[in-house]
């Protein structure tokens, strides 16, 4: 038996006969650009997240810089956001104009370390960016209490964070915005490419639904220069459907985090996730961390276990920002993690014995002595 790192027909199988009538719905209205479904979903989706509005926009990549131009974040502006993330988030704030400025990440937790934030800010910051990493909520409190004391907006970039809780509410409404992605494997995810912007402000959501329509209003009158980052109306009728299960799923995730928690516990020199005291996780992925990394994964290949490295170059060494002057060393505990860091399948619907089969494969590892049978590359 193999084990992939995502199984997307098991939910596509679990909402089959309530997601079919629906698509086949808007097959027949035509309605496919900003159709009655869309403002259904954003309708649902924000009260899911416990705010007052979200606005579909096409990806998540789309939602940071909607966000930030929103808030009218541009040119000369900094915005202060973690080293340890997808590209996504600093590109956003690239494509914006504004400069991403990298805080290294907390060890025990991968996400931003909010005792780092202060030491990188400047005049021209503008705001702070935090990401829920791996599903965890990032340390907002001391986030916020540094926005409000410099008077900073804080955009949560929630995009592997749906449903997660910090301190009993969900993330999506702790700053002036959040945005969440909506790409397949996300623990809500589209058939397709979509994502949402929440906010409690309906000046900014105003503003963000604008903003994805050409800069209008009433069709035709253009009052700023506008995208076109609709969520599209098939999207957001499967979305829909996916959201009223995505409870249930998350718990599904978090039970088998705690299988391999459980079952990985003493075993070789793995060190499995933690999880901050007052957090609900909703472990998009769930990331072990030893120093025999890469040997471990060639060995869960060959056993047909599916596992892949988020993120194996830290975004301050990436080719696409080598005129930002970043170097090697730069942050420290962002690069060790990179060296070291891998995600174990996880899905919702994954099964126990799924989880058993891929500890199994990584006790064996671990109990074969170093010297012998091939260390793959490098380890
Ligand atoms: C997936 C992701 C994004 C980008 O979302 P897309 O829908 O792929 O554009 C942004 N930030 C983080 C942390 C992500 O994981």
């Amino acid at each position: 038996m193999s084990v992939p790192f995502v199984d997307l027909k098991w939910q596509m199988a679990a909402i089959k006969a309530e997601v079919e009538p629906r698509v086949q719905a808007v097959l027949s209205n035509c309605n496919f650009i900003l159709g009655a479904e869309v403002a259904e979903f954003e309708k649902a989706f924000a009260a899911f997240c416990e705010c007052r509005c979200a606005v579909g926009v096409a990806s998540g990549l789309d939602a940071i810089k909607l966000a930030l131009r929103a808030l009218d974040i541009g040119p000369g502006d900094e915005v202060i956001t973690a080293a340890n993330t997808f590209i996504a988030t600093a590109l956003a704030v690239s494509s914006v104009g504004a400069t991403p400025v990298l805080v290294d990440m907390d060890r025990r937790t991968f996400n931003i370390d909010p005792r780092l934030i202060e030491e990188r800010l400047t005049p021209r910051t503008r705001a702070i960016l935090p990401v829920h990493l791996y599903g965890q909520p990032a340390d907002m409190d001391p986030i916020i209490e540094i926005a409000a004391r410099r008077r900073l907006r804080v955009i949560e970039d929630a995009a592997q964070g749906h449903g997660a809780r910090y301190r009993g509410r969900r993330v999506g409404g702790f700053g002036a915005a959040a945005a969440f992605s909506f790409y397949p494997g996300k623990n809500l995810g589209a058939c397709g490419d979509a994502g949402v912007v929440t906010t409690n402000d309906p000046a900014v959501a105003d503003r963000v639904a604008t903003l994805r329509n050409y800069g209008s209003r009433v069709k035709y009158y253009h009052d700023e220069r506008g995208e076109n980052s609709r969520l599209d109306t098939l999207q957001a009728t499967i979305l829909t459907v996916k959201l009223g299960r995505l409870d249930e799923w998350n718990a599904s995730r978090r039970r088998a985090a705690a299988w391999y928690s459980e079952r990985l516990r003493g075993v070789g020199d793995v060190v499995t996730p933690e999880t901050m005291n007052g957090v609900e996780h909703v472990f998009h992925l769930y990331v072990i961390r030893t120093k025999r990394r890469d040997a471990l994964m060639q060995h869960l290949a060959e056993r047909g276990v599916g596992c892949i490295i988020h993120y194996p170059v830290p975004i301050h060494l990436q080719k696409a920002y080598a005129d930002r002057g970043w170097k090697k060393g730069d942050y420290p505990e962002t690069e060790s993690a990179a060296g070291e860091i891998m995600s174990l399948p996880m899905f919702a619907g994954i099964a126990e014995a799924q989880v058993d089969e891929v500890c199994a494969a990584i006790r064996e590892f671990f109990d074969r002595p170093v010297t012998g049978g091939p260390r793959g590359h490098g380890g």
